[in-house]
């Protein structure tokens, strides 16, 4: 197998990201952070039985001292009381500031976990083992931990790196179907923002992605890895810069909570990218051919790409509650071309209701 390597570089510190097929070389990297010996794993219920024991086997033989806590799985557990439990069970085991927590899992597991380590003792070592394509591409990179609270999405949280990612692309085969698109929604994202030839990668190798060909999935996360570290590098904390990375967010965001979140988060930005497109459609940015490209290349990777029946007003009316509204002036990341986005305020709102009827 072959390890690829990628540094993220920020101003206080850098970390290394190893893409790799396996687990083989985990304690080594781990070794190389020359932290202490104790080591705590967290994981949930769903990748436990999938990954842990290989995970704990390569840390034990590299000399690390290793426990485990099982979290329950998915975004309704992503609460404070996940964090509680991750402390009592550092606290028991004795683990001290010199000590590692490893993230082993998705997106949630992986805001949480982060979040305890950025917390506990002021702040443990922490290593994130990204398990979904969603967490490879996407979280596991940038910094942001937290969990949400009353109901309110990622309310409590803060920015704290990873000492070390390690991604075994391998780990997602064991993924259902429908989390392997939700993630190619972010993947092909990435290609929107800025590199259009990644889209027409994602396009051809479509099928290669869903066999689960190691090449791909290793080419899939470098260029995510160095696409999504590229943003972070250069605006750590979301002031303007980073804010690219919302494009479908807006829309995306707000049918996910006017659905109830049973919609997966990717398949909403994925429907919310349409209308991203769209909106530069009408504002005369981009020729409709375009738009009709976006929701091709989005249904090959069996994203949705509309949502017959949907509630549009409520989704409007959910837009204006969205945190990035200030002063009823909506400010949307806009494609100028595949491969190329802008920051833009809409002023006309009824240009908004257009798309959302078109998507509904
Ligand atoms: P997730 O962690 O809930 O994982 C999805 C499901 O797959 C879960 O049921 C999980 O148990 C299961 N699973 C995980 N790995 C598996 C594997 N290898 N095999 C089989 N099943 C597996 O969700 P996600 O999509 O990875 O992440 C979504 C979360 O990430 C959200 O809470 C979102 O807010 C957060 N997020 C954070 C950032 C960030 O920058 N920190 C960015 C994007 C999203
Ligand atoms: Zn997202």
């Amino acid at each position: 197998c072959k390890m690829i390597r990628h540094t993220i570089n920020l101003k206080e510190r850098s970390y290394p990201i190893c893409i790799t097929t396996n687990f083989d070389e985990l304690g080594k990297a781990v070794l190389s952070l020359r932290t202490g010996k104790k080591v705590m794993i967290v994981t949930d219920e769903n990748v436990d039985g999938f990954h842990s024991e290989e995970c704990i086997s390569r840390l034990e033989e590299s000399g690390f001292e290793v426990y485990k806590h099982v979290l329950v799985p998915g975004e309704e557990h992503k609460t404070i009381d996940a964090v509680y439990g991750i402390y009592k069970k550092l606290i028991e085991y004795k683990l001290d500031r010199s000590s590692s927590l490893v993230a082993l899992g998705g997106g949630v597991v992986g805001d949480i976990s982060g979040f305890a380590a950025a917390t506990y003792m002021r702040g443990i070592n922490f290593i994130q083992i990204p398990t979904t394509l969603l967490s490879q591409a996407d979280s596991s990179v940038g910094g942001k931990t937290g969990v949400d609270f009353d109901g309110h999405k990622n309310a409590v949280g803060a920015f704290y790196q990873p000492k070390l990612v390690y991604m075994n692309v391998n780990t997602i085969k064991t993924l259902p179907k429908r989390e392997v698109s939700a993630g190619l929604a972010e993947v092909i994202k990435h290609g929107f923002i800025m590199d259009e030839e990644f889209c027409e990668y994602l396009n051809y190798n479509a099928q290669k992605i869903f066999a689960f060909d190691e090449n791909v999935l290793q080419f899939l996360a470098k260029r995510n890895v160095s696409i999504k570290g590229s943003v972070v590098e250069q605006d750590e904390k979301e002031d303007d810069l980073r804010a690219v990375l919302n494009l479908g967010h807006t829309i995306g965001h707000a049918i996910e909570t006017a659905r109830n979140f049973e919609l997966l988060h990717g398949e909403c930005v994925a429907i919310g990218m349409v209308g991203a497109f769209k909106l530069s459609r009408y504002m005369d940015i981009l020729p409709e051919s375009v738009v009709d490209q976006v929701k091709a290349m989005l249904v090959k990777l069996e994203l949705p790409v509309s949502l017959p029946g949907m509630d549009v007003d409520r989704v409007f009316d959910q837009i204006f509650y969205d945190k990035k509204v200030k002063d009823n002036k909506l400010k949307f990341i806009l494609p100028r071309k595949i491969g190329e986005v802008f920051q833009c305020t809409i002023e006309d709102t009824g240009l908004l209701k257009k798309v959302l009827f078109d998507l509904a």
